[in-house]
């Protein structure tokens, strides 16, 4: 199988592993009597102090991807049926579960969209923050109690030291997910994957939410994946990105690549679906049709039913994530497309 190496392009210095990669990942659903193909030979990787987005629809295998990476897929009914994930250079799918326990939360952390269901309602935030020292590190109630205050702070949250004992219901949303920023951090780990952290946030609270994050992942040195369905959230704060669409990457590039020339429909589609500042009152496009029925994903491209561009290839042939270039042939650093057309979309 051919894929953009997305991990070769984006490797640092000389010889290095990268923090994680990702390599080939399955992953399907026993539904009743039938199979959902939900991830379908994803490949990506981040290194430390590097940013990631995933972007793609709902039901695109984000979540499912992050799930596997964590450890916490629902299985059964899921199944990881082929793929490696490589953590520091290990395969850690091939860890027992009391391993990979120990790097949850020490070493790899999940931000989820929803803090209210995270979050323990009848234990004050402080405790659970602190929770996470007195189980990882054997302190003491005083001197977790200490480091929950510090860390409140250091997602700013105001009066710490007052809000320490409050449940999570007696915060608002954007302070919640401060809590579930602090609960990730806590242990300082290497990597972070937020899966869609700000979505269930007004406009405002996202953005300072989002910085946010940003800051704390570039002070700590961490590698982030971020997941969402709207790129005008990442936008500024990504360093690279993978379109997902059916369970597989259709997409990757530098982010500002992405915005000025994409080399996918998929993507085109996507980035013409967003809400312009500067286009009010102009008709929205969206995509046409329906994300695809993972049970019978369409043969050839699986984009081909939705797509402006499709001919005959696209209905019997896959095409494979491949690197795009120049129209002269000229490199395109970590730059790939899975549409057998990618020279009209990027170069037309
Ligand atoms: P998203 O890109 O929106 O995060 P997901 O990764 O959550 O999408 O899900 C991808 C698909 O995987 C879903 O559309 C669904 O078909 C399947 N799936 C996810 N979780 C489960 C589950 N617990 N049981 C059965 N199918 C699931
Ligand atoms: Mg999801």
């Amino acid at each position: 199988m051919t894929t953009v190496d997305m991990a070769t392009s984006s490797t640092g210095a000389a010889g290095t592993a990268p923090l994680l990669e990702v390599r080939d990942l399955h992953v399907e659903f026993k539904v009743r009597d039938d199979i959902a193909k939900a991830v379908n030979g994803v490949s990506y990787s981040v290194n430390a102090g590097e940013t990631l987005a995933v972007l793609g629809e709902s039901g695109s295998g984000k979540s499912v991807t992050a799930q596997a990476i964590m450890g916490i897929l629902d299985s059964p009914p899921g199944r990881i049926s082929r793929g490696e994930v490589l953590f520091h250079g290990e395969d850690i799918l091939k860890l027992p579960e009391n391993e990979r326990r120990k790097l949850r939360g020490a070493k790899m952390a999940m931000i989820f969209q929803d803090a209210l269901s995270s979050l323990n309602p009848v234990l004050s935030v402080g405790f659970q923050l602190g929770e996470m020292f007195r189980a990882h590190q054997g302190l003491s109630r005083k001197d977790a109690k200490i480091k929950a205050i510090e860390l409140m702070e250091r997602v700013r949250i105001p009066a710490a030291k007052q809000r320490v004992g409050d449940y999570p219901h007696q915060f608002s949303g954007g302070m919640r997910q401060r809590i579930m920023i602090a609960m990730a951090l806590a242990l300082e780990p290497d990597l972070i994957i937020a899966d869609e952290p700000t979505t269930a946030l007004d406009v405002t609270v996202q953005a300072q939410v989002m910085d946010l994050l940003a800051e704390l992942q570039r002070e700590y040195n961490m590698g982030l994946i971020l997941i969402t369905h709207d790129l005008g959230v990442v936008a500024d704060v990504a360093d690279k990105i993978a379109v997902m669409y059916a369970g597989r990457i259709v997409e990757t590039a530098p982010i500002g690549e992405l915005y000025k020339r994409p080399a996918h429909p998929y993507t085109r589609g996507l980035l013409d679906s967003i809400p312009r500042l500067d286009q009010k009152g102009q008709e929205l496009y969206a995509i046409k049709g329906l994300p695809p029925n993972l049970l019978k994903i369409p043969t050839g491209c699986a984009f081909n039913p939705r797509c402006p561009k499709a001919q005959d290839i696209c209905r019997t042939d896959v095409p494979d994530l491949l690197p795009v270039t120049e129209l002269d042939g000229g490199e395109l650093v970590g730059r790939g497309s899975a549409c057998h057309f990618w020279k009209e979309q990027l170069h037309g």
